[in-house]
């Protein structure tokens, strides 16, 4: 039983009745959505083949395209112009590196595609992070160029730190594109080596079902293969499916939209009536006049209006980006990180809790009472572990590719975690040490 400050922690708002959002939502009928993380060394042509990919399906009108052509020509980075549709920041395009997760979607008849664009470059890779725990499936670029693919894949590459990410956040399957392969003259042969070796590859060493990893030829400058197809060398020998084939055989993730509610507060910054906050329906539902509760500050908050897809709405569902207007809480009281939920299901601030992680290729062990980075979403924190046991034995260390069960103590305070269970999304972790990505796993026990 609670005593009576534990119950006065919890401040109290009046709340109005609520509307029954999940039968409302059944009768939209909405085209299912599918996150995808698209993922690759640098240089293997992620954006254009995703820009490429967007102006096939009838994204980006042809006068936008003529100008950004026009610009990439003027700042000397001609064949960059696909790329141009995602690299948005003018930093970016003077780099001519993806830098954050660009919020990219289009429409195929079946399914409605949310992409975050993956950073290839070392630097970046916590941009693909930031993305990565979204991710239902997985598009993964390969550069078959010549030396290109062993450059990616071999020695220091990031395309195998990429895999095994991929499988420690459990997406569902891979479409792996076997791109630039007009460099080779659309090569039978090669296409057939680069195949064999990532199919071996992610089977035998990271652990997918062969059923999971869809190889496919194609070229995303000229969108060869992509959603058609014309080139007479790739149709002498190939009539497999197209890029956009295997993504709409991709089964579409069921949303979680009666779970209790989390959402993850991106941005926030004032307004004439209130707080506005930017973020993101991780699980269950939310409507205007709703009471939310934020842990962090222990304040709650109305929901005065929501927009989703810039127009207002008034409800949202998990998956949904969104902007409220709060009324009736301070600006100081919600910051970027923070996860809003109902007052009756609120998550837990915590300074340590237990997850299950999968280690990937290490260059030396991680000791019992090392500091690592965890990461969560756009979350980023240290952290000190403590081994509790190791393919269920106790050790004081753990080595390349195993599974370990580990408690994690905040060293700077506590945060909001739920469990897997909880929220699918945000119960998935990944570590960092020293600037390498050294395991992935989901939070168990909080
Ligand atoms: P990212 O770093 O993986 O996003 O790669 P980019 O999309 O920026 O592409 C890197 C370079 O490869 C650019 O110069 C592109 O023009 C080039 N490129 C991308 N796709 C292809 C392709 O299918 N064929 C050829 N020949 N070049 C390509």
């Amino acid at each position: 039983t609670k005593t009576e400050s534990e119950h006065a922690q919890i401040p109290q708002k009046k709340e109005p009745k609520l509307l029954d959002i999940p039968s409302l939502y059944e009768k939209e009928h909405e085209k299912p959505s599918i996150h995808l993380v698209v993922s690759g060394h640098v240089d293997s042509g992620k954006s254009t083949m995703i820009g490429r990919l967007l102006y096939e399906v009838g994204m980006v009108d042809e006068r936008s395209m003529q100008k950004l052509k026009q610009s990439a020509a003027n700042a000397g980075k001609g064949s960059f112009s696909y790329a141009w549709l995602l690299d948005s920041t003018d930093e970016e395009r003077a780099r001519g590196v993806t830098m954050d997760v660009a919020d990219t979607t289009f429409e195929s008849s079946k399914h409605i595609y949310q992409i975050g664009d993956a950073p290839g470059h070392k630097d970046f890779i916590s941009g693909m992070i930031a993305g990565a725990y979204l991710s239902d499936y997985a598009i993964l670029v390969v550069d078959a160029s010549p030396n290109n693919f062993e450059r990616g894949f071999f020695s220091n590459g990031q395309t195998r730190e990429h895999a095994y990410l991929l499988r420690a956040l459990s997406v569902k399957g891979i479409a792996v594109c076997v791109n630039k392969l007009d460099t080779v003259d659309w090569s039978y042969e090669r296409f057939i080596a680069i195949k064999e070796n990532i199919l071996d590859f992610l089977v035998s060493k990271v652990g997918f079902k062969e059923t999971m990893v869809h190889i496919v030829p194609v070229s995303g400058l000229s969108g060869e293969n992509l959603i058609k197809r014309d080139e007479p060398k790739l149709l002498s020998w190939y009539n497999g499916p197209t890029l956009m084939n295997i993504l709409d055989d991709f089964v579409p993730p069921t949303k979680p939209v009666k779970a209790s509610l989390r959402i993850t507060v991106n941005d926030t910054y004032r307004s004439a009536k209130g707080v506005c906050v930017q973020g993101r329906v991780e699980s269950g539902n939310v409507q205007n006049n709703q009471v939310l509760f934020n842990v962090s500050t222990n304040s709650d908050a109305y929901v005065k209006s929501i927009i989703r897809n810039g127009h207002p709405h008034d409800w949202s569902v998990a998956g949904d980006n969104i902007t409220m207007q709060l009324t009736d809480i301070d600006a100081n009281e919600i910051r970027p990180g923070d996860i809003l939920t109902t007052t009756s299901q609120p998550v837990k601030k915590t300074k340590s809790f237990i997850a299950e992680i999968q280690t990937f290729d290490l260059l030396r062990p991680i000791l019992s009472g090392a500091t690592l980075v965890l990461h969560r979403g756009r979350l980023s924190a240290p952290v000190v572990i403590k081994l509790q046991s190791v393919n269920g034995k106790k050790v004081r260390h753990i080595t390349s590719r195993k599974t370990a069960i580990v408690k994690f103590t905040f060293l700077d305070g506590s945060y909001p975690i739920c469990t897997v269970d909880d929220c699918k999304t945000l119960g998935k972790i990944i570590l960092r040490r020293e600037g390498d990505t050294v395991a992935a796993g989901v939070i168990r026990k909080v």
